[in-house]
């Protein structure tokens, strides 16, 4: 049941995969929530069904559109009580193959972006003692031969949570980050070989990749007043991958 005035959050790479499933799941839990991807026909058809959802256009790696992005923002929503920072692009290569080109393409989206949306949402957070939460990976936790990019990335998404919780926790905004190990979306398809696919299997002491949902059910939650004294963590949701200490495959 909705309240008179409900809380709203704002979850970037929200037109399928991990971000769809948080929204949805925060719009079942009576939430507002404005949905940001970059991919406007597939935001555009997911959105349109969804009662007291918000489709926003924006590339989060583009300051200028994640300024214009935040001005909508400020100008519509009562409150901003969470950023969910989900946006993300896969890349699989060594140091010895990653050209510069492709190693910005990475960092603008996987990194840039938390730290533009962050900023740029910083003063409505802070007024609503809101909640940021960014997803990184388990691949941010573990070193491999085949991610230098995308790990490096997502290793530095983990840091900018420590440095979000140490300077805005005065403000009663907490940040933590989720790091999910496999789940059998677009992202993780187009890299995960059968033999990748076979080796998580065998890695994880659950034996599975995980589902979009149970991701969002960790999100949502951190983002929720049960978590009130919960910030500046970094929660792997992977199965039990890295409590293994096997490699990445
Ligand atoms: P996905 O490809 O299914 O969805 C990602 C969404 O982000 C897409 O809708 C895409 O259009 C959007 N997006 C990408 N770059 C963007 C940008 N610059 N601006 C705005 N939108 C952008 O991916 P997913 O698997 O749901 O991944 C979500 C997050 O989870 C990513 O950060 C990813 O790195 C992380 N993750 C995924 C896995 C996995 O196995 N799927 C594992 C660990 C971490």
């Amino acid at each position: 049941m909705l309240s008179d005035t409900p809380k709203t959050a704002v979850v970037t790479g929200a037109a399928r995969g991990i971000g769809l499933a948080t929204a949805r799941q925060f719009l079942d839990q009576g939430w507002r929530v404005v949905m940001i991807d970059r991919d406007a026909p597939a935001l555009e058809a997911v959105a349109a069904p969804l009662a007291n959802a918000d489709p926003v256009v924006c590339d989060v790696s583009q300051p200028d559109q994640v300024a214009r992005m935040a001005a909508h923002v400020t100008a519509t929503c009562t409150s901003v009580d969470a950023l969910v920072n989900n946006a993300g692009v896969a890349d699989f290569g060594p140091l010895a193959e990653t050209d510069f080109a492709r190693w910005r393409v990475v960092m603008e989206t996987n990194l840039d972006g938390v730290f533009l949306m962050s900023q740029a949402l910083r003063e409505p957070l802070c007024a609503a003692r809101g909640s940021i939460v960014n997803v990184a990976s388990i691949s941010g936790l573990r070193a491999s031969t085949l991610r230098v990019a995308y790990g490096t990335s997502k290793a530095a998404v983990r840091h900018l949570t420590l440095q979000q919780a140490a300077e805005l926790g005065e403000y009663g905004v907490r940040a933590n980050c989720v790091c999910p190990g496999p789940v059998a979306t677009k992202l993780a398809m187009a890299v995960h070989s059968p033999e990748i696919i076979a080796a998580y299997h065998d890695a994880i002491p659950l034996n599975r990749y995980g589902t979009e949902d149970e991701i969002a059910n960790v999100i949502t939650f951190l983002c929720s007043d049960k978590a009130s004294y919960v910030t500046g963590q970094i929660i792997a949701v992977d199965g039990g991958f890295e409590a293994t200490g096997i490699g990445l495959p």
